[in-house]
């Protein structure tokens, strides 16, 4: 059973047994409803305790039944609540760890609350694209006040039992604890204490009230608009804040739980329920139990101190775990090292950290040139140059040096991990470890499982990912493994696009406005216009027969490399990165399209972003299918953690899905039939085509 009753003299005691965060699925909830039944029929209580097993009372709903018919089959959450409201003998809850959702919408409903110190408290469901739909946006507002329960609804942030308890006039704590250890005792002492004693009235008959009414809401419907971008939750839960000081309690409910109904349906609801879902799928690695025994990781050595070594260095040193960095110069370290000293030192200067703080994380950083002083590292990782030849002398040495079970990793982008593995005779221990730049700011971690890298190795680089605060995504060896071999559709067609006629300007309005965070051709200019030309002209060679617009070409001939040269696609400033539309560029274009003797026609916004997304999307499902990547929702989490992917939009595939496979197919016919573009490009990969024909999705 997830609830169960017990009895302690005249009290009973409902415990929520849920593990790991007593979610009121359905089987809680009946469980729970035969519990209180049962102490009310019990003519030997004359009070009754709520509280939940293990770390924390309760997380709240279950996710999983959001949008199932699970979620209203009786009893539901509002059902249990009400039954809690009209119980005869008075309701005590006990709330410890953490109280979220309709945890804290269940404990509204009873008529006191003891809480543990440090109980984190809150209503996270704006974080879903909601709004609490189970009377928290009514009740809260009248227990706690109106304007602190408006900003827990509006930003989901969960706040501590004891701050809440010194908000004047409040309701919703009752009593704090002396301690954790002592809530239930004192919370059933409580209940001894006022069985039998009329109780005070429910949340639900009290007042909210806001002094400034109109002037408030008003304020915080613009404060709410503004942060909110393209979520409509914010809004919605301001609205609904709005009339618990306006509506009859019932009247309050019931729109309450319409608003909560249409949101759940939103695109942007969806999309973020999706993510939250993915984020945790991400973790998870079929074919690793989640009990592999981990590799302990106390030390840390990164090879190269350049853009990526320091960035990946200030990772571990930020989570407290020593590192060595080696280098090939002693110049090479100096200026490694200045810069990461000089990134902590922007944070200090932002408030972002303490300067002790600091010293403390530049004192567990040393540096070498001697492969002797990192050999007992538990894990190394290799960001030098991305040049063969140099990763083989480096992946050698680290053979003959390091203590037999430290992991080796390297940060490579586009070399076959495989082959890296095989300059060592421990391939089970090699892995690779591909950080987005910058290293110690981007979320994204793709993890590359090399042919013979061993489970437990895999297992304890991702553990280690969550410590370090990344999202791990696992990929499969291939040329620019799944963020990468992606983008690289994306830019083929974003070229095809200049070819036809558009400017880069164009096209990268036209994305942003879809939501990206910087369209296809500022973010060449922000990354080096330099760094593809090199990818393309070695892919020249090894795929001669795959087609590109020459336009990136001439670009780089021209020197435009981006902002580090003061041009790019764009024109900049010197020292500025406003993006200034660049007339040697148009020329450039107009000169190269005359060359190939095509007449520019009007590409329309929903074109452009439909061509390369969809190029996305394509290349996502043939990575799919080769097994390279694992689940579509693993190629959302790189796009949204590590590509500037729209949020609400939920990333590439779920973005497809939505929109309808066929529909994706229908598009993808109809590029095709333009002359200009590559003829090959958007033939269907066979898993899209074949979801499409079983009106099927990817997630
Ligand atoms: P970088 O040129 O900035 O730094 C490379 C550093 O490695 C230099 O400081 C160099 O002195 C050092 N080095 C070279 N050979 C060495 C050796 N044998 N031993 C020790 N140190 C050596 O390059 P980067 O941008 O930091 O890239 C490093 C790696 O990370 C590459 O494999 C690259 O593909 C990958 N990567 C780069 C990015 C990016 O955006 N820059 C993103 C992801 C991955």
């Amino acid at each position: 059973m997830t609830a169960h009753l017990s009895k302690q003299g005249r009290v009973a005691v409902i415990t929520l047994d849920n593990p790991p965060v007593n979610g009121m699925g359905l089987a809680t909830r009946r469980a729970f409803m035969q519990a209180l039944d049962q102490a009310q029929a019990d003519p030997g209580v004359g009070a009754i305790v709520i509280s939940g097993a293990g770390k924390v009372f309760s997380g709240g709903a279950d996710i999983k039944e959001f949008g199932q018919p699970q979620a209203f089959t009786e009893p539901n959450l509002h059902s249990m609540i009400l039954a809690v409201e009209q119980s005869s003998k008075p309701v005590v809850v006990a709330l410890h760890g953490s109280c979220m959702g309709g945890g804290l919408e269940l404990s509204l409903g009873c008529h006191y609350r003891v809480a543990a110190p440090a109980c984190m408290i809150g209503l996270p469901e704006v974080k879903l694209g909601l709004l609490p739909g189970a009377g928290g946006t009514q009740r809260l507002p009248r227990a706690l006040g109106v304007e602190p329960a408006l900003n827990m609804i509006v930003t989901g942030e969960p706040v501590a039992s004891e701050r809440l308890a010194a908000i004047p006039g409040q309701r919703l704590i009752d009593r704090i604890s002396s301690s954790a250890e002592a809530l239930l005792a004192e919370a059933v002492a409580f209940a001894e204490s006022v069985a039998g004693v009329r109780p005070l009235p429910l949340v639900r008959a009290l007042k909210a009230k806001h002094p400034q009414g109109d002037a408030f809401f008003q304020f915080a419907r613009n404060t709410a608009k503004a942060m909110a971008g393209p979520f409509p939750a914010p809004l919605a839960c301001v609205n609904a804040v709005e009339r618990a000081t306006r509506l009859r309690f019932d009247d309050g409910i019931a729109a309450e739980r319409a608003s909560f109904l249409d949101l759940m349906w939103t695109p942007e609801s969806l999309a973020l329920r999706h993510l939250f879902m993915a984020e945790r799928a991400a973790g998870k690695v079929a074919d690793v139990p989640a009990d592999t025994q981990l590799r302990p990781i106390q030390s840390v050595a990164v090879i190269g101190a350049g853009t990526m070594g320091g960035g990946i260095a200030m990772n571990f040193l930020s989570a407290g775990l020593p590192v060595v960095m080696l280098e090939t110069s002693q110049a090479a370290l100096d200026k490694g090292l200045a810069t990461l000293q000089k990134n902590y030192e922007g944070q200090v200067k932002k408030g972002k950290l303490k300067p002790e703080v600091l010293a403390q994380r530049m004192a567990l950083l040393k540096t070498t040139l001697s492969y002797a002083d990192i050999a007992s590292a538990d894990l190394v990782i290799e960001a030098v140059f991305e040049d063969m030849a140099v990763k083989q002398a480096v992946f050698e040495q680290l053979d003959a040096v390091m203590k037999p079970g430290a992991i080796l990793a390297s940060n490579t982008s586009t070399l076959d991990l495989n082959a890296i593995a095989g300059f060592t005779k421990r391939p089970q221990d090699v892995i690779g470890m591909h950080f987005f730049s910058p290293a110690n700011v981007m979320k994204l971690l793709e993890v590359v499982r090399g042919a013979r890298t061993a489970p437990d190795v895999l297992a304890t680089v991702m553990a280690l990912a969550k410590k370090i605060k990344k999202t791990a995504v696992v990929s499969g060896v291939c040329d620019g493994f799944i963020g990468n071999r992606m983008i690289e559709q994306y830019s083929r067609q974003a070229g095809f696009l200049l070819d036809e006629g558009c400017t880069p300007a164009q096209v990268d309005r036209a994305v942003e406005k879809f939501g990206f965070a910087m369209g296809p051709f500022r973010m060449g200019d922000l990354a080096g216009n330099d760094i593809g030309w090199a990818i393309r002209r070695r892919r020249y060679v090894a795929h001669p027969d795959m087609k590109y617009s020459k336009t990136a070409d001439l670009l780089c001939e021209m020197g435009r490399f981006g902002q580090k040269t003061g041009a790019g696609w764009y024109d900049y400033r010197a020292g500025q990165r406003e993006a200034l539309p660049s007339e040697a560029v148009l020329q450039m274009l107009e000169g190269h399209r005359r060359n190939l003797g095509l007449t520019p026609r009007q590409v329309s916004d929903e074109e452009i972003v439909q061509r390369l997304v969809f190029s996305l999307v394509n290349e996502g499902a043939r990575l799919l299918e080769e097994g390279i990547a694992s689940r579509a929702s693993d190629i959302d989490m790189v796009y949204l953690t590590g590509y500037g992917f729209p949020m609400h939009r939920g990333g590439p595939m779920f973005y497809a899905d939505q929109f309808g496979l066929g529909n994706v197919l229908r598009a993808m016919r109809r590029f095709a039939a333009n002359p200009l573009d590559d003829a090959t490009f958007w033939q269907p990969a066979p898993l899209l085509a074949r979801l499409a024909a079983d009106g099927k999705t990817f997630n």
